[in-house]
């Protein structure tokens, strides 16, 4: 496939999880972005435009250092973000940021997530750091962010929103939208059983991130000895 084909496939999954997340509830109207890496170039979502109305030669196309290059509409205002983090993290192809209400609501509160009664949450997050406040649309937004993104592939953007990288597109978009799910769930649980938490031990806890780590990113890997016992355990 050559480099052009490859660049309408992307902006197509763009379009694709764009869709998804509005209809999620993830995304509202014009906010949030999406962005792809392919080869030397990032493909991103245009600046206030509703994600599930784009079509794929709307989308705006930068250089790895965050130069736009091509596409007929300004790129997101999150770009310089998108790109100081795929220089963090060179094996991520995809990053996903939005503005949903549940990470939101927590990421207003400047705390990290540490959830200790949720399997899913200690499968796929463990924990979700939260990244000092930064004006949105400045490079002050991602200050801070290197040392977390090593580690971690979803994190809250205080006071303003949640931010996911991932393999690809359905792996970013699944970060923040299964995140927004189980914080949802969280405070649901919160306010019925305010005084009975029911938290896993720390041992369990560690066994459930490590069993998340070995699938890498939820989607399990083809079989090895071991995966199949586990598998069976927890799925
Ligand atoms: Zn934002």
């Amino acid at each position: 496939m050559d480099q052009n084909s490859k660049l309408i496939e992307a902006a197509k999954e763009i379009i694709k999880y764009g869709k998804k997340l509005t209809k999620a509830g993830v995304i509202g109207a014009q906010e949030g972005n999406l962005s792809c890496k392919v080869g030397d170039v990032i493909l991103i979502t245009p600046s206030a435009m509703a994600k599930d109305e784009l079509q794929p030669e709307q989308m705006a196309v930068l250089d790895l250092e965050g130069n736009w290059i091509g596409g007929p509409h300004k790129p997101s205002s999150e770009s310089a973000m998108h790109v100081a983090m795929y220089k963090m993290r060179p094996d991520v192809t995809a990053i996903v940021h939005t503005h949903s209400p549940y990470c939101t609501a927590f990421a207003m509160s400047g705390e990290p997530v540490d959830i200790r009664n949720s399997a899913e949450f200690a499968i796929f997050y463990r924990k979700v750091p939260v990244i000092p406040y930064g004006e949105p649309g400045t490079h002050a937004i991602y200050k801070g962010m290197s040392k977390e993104l090593v580690d971690y592939d979803t994190l809250l953007l205080e006071n303003h929103g949640v931010v996911s990288v991932g393999k690809d597109l359905c792996d970013a978009s699944s970060k923040c939208s299964t995140l927004e799910l189980v914080l949802r769930t969280y405070t649901i649980n919160r306010q019925l059983f305010p005084n009975r938490s029911n938290d896993l031990s720390q041992r369990e806890l560690e066994k459930l991130w490590k069993f998340g780590r070995s699938c890498k990113h939820g989607i399990p890997q083809p079989a090895k000895k071991t995966t199949a016992s586990i598998s069976e355990q927890y799925i």
